[in-house]
């Protein structure tokens, strides 16, 4: 993909300063919308006014959005604030009608990027059209499916691209709203480096009280910036009234957050560094001699199988092993999930080192 950088296109805040995108879920009044961009403007992290006009809702009766009539609301923020303007757009009419209201920004929601028959007729509507199009991920955490809307956009000739990552709808109850599911965004994020990346701590949490500690923490993963839905009375919302937060608080979110760099020139820190990843270099090169070692014996185990005719999966052996390394991964203070992981995979591998040897020897 060809992507813009940042910088390129949006006057990015003072360096240590994270690039905010805020404003409410939805228009709901042009005194609310306006109220809320004056605010806003006097923060200087803000860069871009958010305000949904078409709201995509799980369930009919709900409030739906304003529609068309609240696009002169955005164009009067951007008069009277410098704040540039952005809502989502789901269809080649919401486009059609953003283009001609004069938004800076688009974006794509997260039920539409599932979509590729909608993500497509957006692209169409946008051929030799140049405007900024953000992407939230789909609903469902499908990274190929994210990755697909971005390319739609981009082979439109969408080049001013950024991501959001806004979390993932799934079956448990959880904490959150929805699930952040960190290595999604990181895998997209090593595929295209180039490709800037938001976090939407605001519908990934779906409560106002845990916005700050995930924007801290997209803060640690390197993110570009964040999205964070601002109302002046967020209880009185008319859409996602228990996430949305009110503009003092912003202020307070984003002077608490401490921002990391990617690299240090410090000598000492450079020097420790150096050494250890030496030992973890070391470390890993001998994780991968002993599951040589580990697969030899497996390949001897699948020999003495085959002479007695005996099946390669013995079903309580592995219970056994299972619930012992568990054991002693408890004792070692470490994380269970990660070493049942480990060994489900290392199993699996066996078993079909040995289910291999049975076909060769079956010959
Ligand atoms: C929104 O940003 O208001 C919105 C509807 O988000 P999502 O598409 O992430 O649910
Ligand atoms: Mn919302």
């Amino acid at each position: 993909m060809k992507i813009d950088a940042l910088n390129e296109w949006l006057p990015l805040p003072a360096p240590g300063t994270p690039l905010v995108i805020a404003g409410p879920c939805s228009a709901e009044s042009e005194e609310q919308v306006l109220r809320t961009a004056h605010a806003l403007k006097e923060i200087s992290a803000v860069k871009v006014f958010r305000a949904g006009i078409w709201k995509p809702r799980t369930r009919p009766n709900n409030f739906e959005g304003l529609g068309e009539l609240a696009l002169p609301w955005l164009a009067k923020v951007k008069k009277e604030t410098g704040l540039l303007t952005t809502t989502e757009v789901a269809t080649a009419k919401h486009v059609e009608l953003c283009l001609k209201a004069g938004i800076d920004i688009l974006w794509i929601g997260a039920r539409t990027t599932a979509n590729p028959f909608s993500v497509q007729e957006i692209a169409d509507a946008l051929k030799g059209v140049d405007i900024p199009v953000m992407v939230k991920n789909p609903i469902n955490a499908d990274l190929q499916l994210w990755i697909g809307a971005l390319e739609r956009m981009n082979q439109a000739g969408i080049s001013k691209l950024v991501a959001i990552h806004r979390g993932f709808s799934v079956a448990e109850k959880l904490e959150f709203r929805n699930d952040p599911l960190w290595r999604i965004p990181m895998e997209l994020k090593v595929k295209f480096p180039e490709l800037p990346l938001l976090c939407d701590p605001s519908h990934i949490t779906g409560k106002r009280e845990l916005v700050q500690k995930v924007c801290q923490k997209a803060m640690d993963l390197d993110m570009n910036g964040l999205i964070i839905e601002t109302h002046p009375d967020p209880d009185k919302a008319w859409s996602d009234a228990s996430q949305q937060v009110t503009p003092e608080k912003l202020l307070n979110i984003i002077s608490s957050l401490s921002l990391k760099r990617e690299y240090s020139q410090d000598k000492n820190y450079t020097e420790e560094l150096n050494d250890l990843r030496e030992q973890i270099d070391r470390l890993d090169s001998e994780l991968i001699h002993t599951l040589k070692l580990r697969q030899q014996v497996v390949e001897k185990i699948a020999m003495a199988k085959i002479n007695q005719n005996i099946t390669a999966l013995q079903k309580g052996r592995f219970e056994e092993l299972m619930k012992d390394r568990l054991v002693t991964a408890e004792k070692m203070g470490l994380s269970l999930d990660f070493i049942k992981e480990i060994f489900d995979s290392i199993h699996e591998q066996s078993v079909q080192i040995q289910t291999d040897l049975f076909e060769k020897n079956n010959k």
